[in-house]
């Protein structure tokens, strides 16, 4: 077989579903390339964009992927995550104003030491919507 599935998943349902001949994604462990007929596997991913390289197009497509985890069983790519958005679908401006909130938490945080705000989780927001405008910008 020369083309495989993805599966892109969320709680509000399926947000991408296309035929491709290549992925690459970023794992946990590091970046993980995905051709035909990949053994089977499950891992964890990072928040980053996943490229799907189209079986029918010289095309790819980018979704901005939200940490979630990967499987690949029998030629499907499936990923399920929190939260996943498709190049067309991402409101840059409000992954922008995300960002700069985000940062603003962050900044108070470390300036105050502020334990109203939780660092952790402004950082995570941080990279969700870096994430975001970096896929937007492809
Ligand atoms: P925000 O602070 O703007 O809500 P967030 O990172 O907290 O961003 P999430 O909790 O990851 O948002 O996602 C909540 C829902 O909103 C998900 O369905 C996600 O796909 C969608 N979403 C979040 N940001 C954007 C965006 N910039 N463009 C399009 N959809 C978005």
């Amino acid at each position: 077989m020369s083309s495989f599935t993805v599966n892109i998943v969320t709680p509000s349902g399926s947000v991408y579903n296309e035929e491709a001949k290549f992925l690459v994604a970023n794992t946990v462990v590091g970046s993980l390339g995905v051709l035909p007929n990949h053994a089977p596997l499950i891992s964890p991913l990072k928040i980053d964009a996943v490229r799907i390289d189209l079986a029918d197009e010289n095309e790819s497509d980018w979704v901005a992927v939200n940490g979630g985890i990967i499987e690949i069983r029998d030629n499907v790519v499936s990923i399920v995550a929190n939260s996943a958005e498709t190049q067309h679908d991402i409101d840059v401006s409000r992954a922008e104003e995300a960002k700069q909130r985000a940062a603003a938490k962050i900044e108070k945080a470390k300036s105050e030491q502020d334990q109203s705000v939780d660092l952790a989780r402004a950082e995570v927001a941080l990279i969700r919507a870096i994430n975001r405008l970096k896929v937007a910008n492809k």
